[in-house]
């Protein structure tokens, strides 16, 4: 056995199952020392937002507790993370360190830049692919570029090879020798907790973080809801879809585990069309999450550039900080808005279709830069992802990959009548709805529209 230790370096992926760099150090034999870096210094490297540091504090001690189960501590250390392992290979004499790989462009100089580093000092540096179904630069048009359309996109991920079956956790006490004198921070000195105010009571009621709970989450959707899940993935009011997005962006379920479960899966409720159109669909939305990143890849700076250069030329107009703070607040006077955004601010998440709607009223009625969206969920939203959430912004802007088209203008009341039919998601967020104390809505639907495709005129010009 070597009497070196490996580093493991945890990031996006807080799990000790399907984890191929966990899983390599458990076969080289050597103690390990597995690490979490909180980098706030390195050059581009976006700081997490209020909710997403709730969550980061959740997962990390779900996480701590999982590797126990193995022998292994979680060592936590704040900086920029390649000095950060560096200087923890010299305290440690670690010779060996490995990854799963992340794919945002900093991340990705950062690792490129440490990994050359240290293999020159001859240590063992090994990544994995982990966090993806289909690595970026496996998935290309015949032309070799990167699609920039959905379905044809995964309809070459599904002609590709099937994702690999996932890894099992590492049996307990993996690690018979474990690295228990290396200096960690306490976690709670990272404040990643809200005090003053405490604003994550409806976080708590609404989320368990972790591994555990991401696979009690999947298996509960597959027994209930799997079948009906196409029928119903776009009604709000109903508890339809598998609510593993914050598991899957924080890496606590891997998507090979996902992917894999959802194959397997025979039988359930809604029948058996049910359950096949609900497979489908479901892998698909998978699929989204898998576009979104493959975009970020070849566009790393997706949350701060238009994707099609040609809306550099739309005219937002000056923001009126009345507007943009009613639509955060969820006071805009228009019913599904209003409850999206009080379900995101009570509880850290909203529902597809109505973000879809709300980031819709932001920009093509309220006539705010989609930036200042894309900000406020990044700052709200447990799920906050680097990919997902610009590439969602910039789809329903109309500036992104596969957008809609930018002349396709939701309009909230007939998205409400269709998908809250009943009216009980709107009523739930909304309880005053119907009396004196709510709003009149703050913008005149259709004239605001107007407006929107008036600069949409000015976009086109500039093709
Ligand atoms: P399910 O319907 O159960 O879908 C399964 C999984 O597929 C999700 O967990 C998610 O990982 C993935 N997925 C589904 N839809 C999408 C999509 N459109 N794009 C990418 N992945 C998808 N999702 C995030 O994970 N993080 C974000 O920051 C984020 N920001 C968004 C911003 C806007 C403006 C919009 C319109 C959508 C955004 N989404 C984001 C996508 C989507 O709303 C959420 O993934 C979904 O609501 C999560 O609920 P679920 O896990 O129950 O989804």
């Amino acid at each position: 056995m070597p009497a070196a230790p490996s580093i493991v370096w945890f990031r996006d992926d807080l799990r000790i199952g399907d984890h191929p760099a966990l899983t390599a150090a458990v076969e080289r034999g050597a103690p390990a020392v597995c690490v979490y870096v909180l980098d706030e210094e390195s050059p581009g490297i976006r700081a997490l937002g209020g909710a997403a540091r709730w969550w980061l504090h959740g997962s990390l001690e779900a996480l701590r507790a999982d590797l126990e189960t193995l022998g292994a501590t979680l060592v936590l250390r704040r900086g920029a993370a390649g000095r950060v392992i560096r200087s923890l290979v010299a305290e440690t004499g670690a010779d060996a360190v490995f990854w799963n790989r992340r794919y945002g462009g900093p991340e990705r100089d950062i690792d490129a830049e440490l990994k050359s580093g240290l293999a020159d000092d001859g240590l063992e540096v090994r990544s994995f692919g982990a966090n993806l179904l289909f690595e970026p630069w496996t998935i290309r048009t015949g032309q070799g570029t990167p699609y920039s359309v959905f379905t044809p996109f995964w309809r070459a991920c599904v002609a590709a090879p099937e994702p690999r079956h996932p890894l099992p956790a590492p049996a307990p006490d993996s690690f018979e020798a474990s690295v228990t004198d290396v200096a960690s921070d306490d976690l709670a000195s990272w404040h990643l907790l809200p005090t003053r105010p405490d604003w994550a009571a409806g976080l708590r009621e609404t989320w368990t973080p972790g591994s555990a709970a991401a696979h009690e989450r999947l298996a509960e959707f597959l027994d209930d809801r799997l079948g009906d899940y196409d029928a119903d993935r776009d009604r709000p009011a109903i508890d339809a879809t598998s609510r593993l997005s914050p598991h899957l962006r924080w890496g606590e379920i891997s998507p090979f585990e996902v992917w894999n479960a959802v194959r397997e899966r025979r039988g359930g409720a809604g029948g058996a069309s049910g359950e096949a159109r609900g497979r489908a669909r479901f892998l698909a939305e998978l699929g989204w999450r898998e576009f979104a990143w493959h975009v970020l890849f070849h566009a790393p700076d997706l949350a701060t550039r238009n994707w099609r250069s040609e809306f550099d030329a739309f005219p937002w107009p000056r923001l009126h900080p009345t507007a943009l703070r009613a639509w955060e607040e969820g006071r805009t006077g228009v019913p599904l808005v209003d409850a999206g955004m009080r379900e995101l601010w009570r509880t850290g998440s909203m529902h597809n279709r109505v973000r879809m709607v709300t980031a819709s009223f932001l920009t093509k009625n309220l006539l705010v830069d989609w930036r200042r969206g894309e900000q406020w969920f990044w700052d709200t939203l447990v799920d906050a992802d680097a990919a997902a959430n610009p590439f969602n912004w910039q789809w329903v802007a109309g500036s992104g990959a596969d957008a809609a088209p930018y002349f396709r203008v939701f309009n909230p009341m007939l998205q409400a009548k269709k998908f809250d039919p009943d009216g009980a998601y709107v009523r739930h967020w909304v309880p005053e709805i119907g009396t004196d104390d709510y709003p009149e809505p703050i913008v005149d639907l259709g004239e605001s529209r107007e407006a929107a495709l008036a600069g949409y005129a000015a976009v086109k010009s500039a093709r």
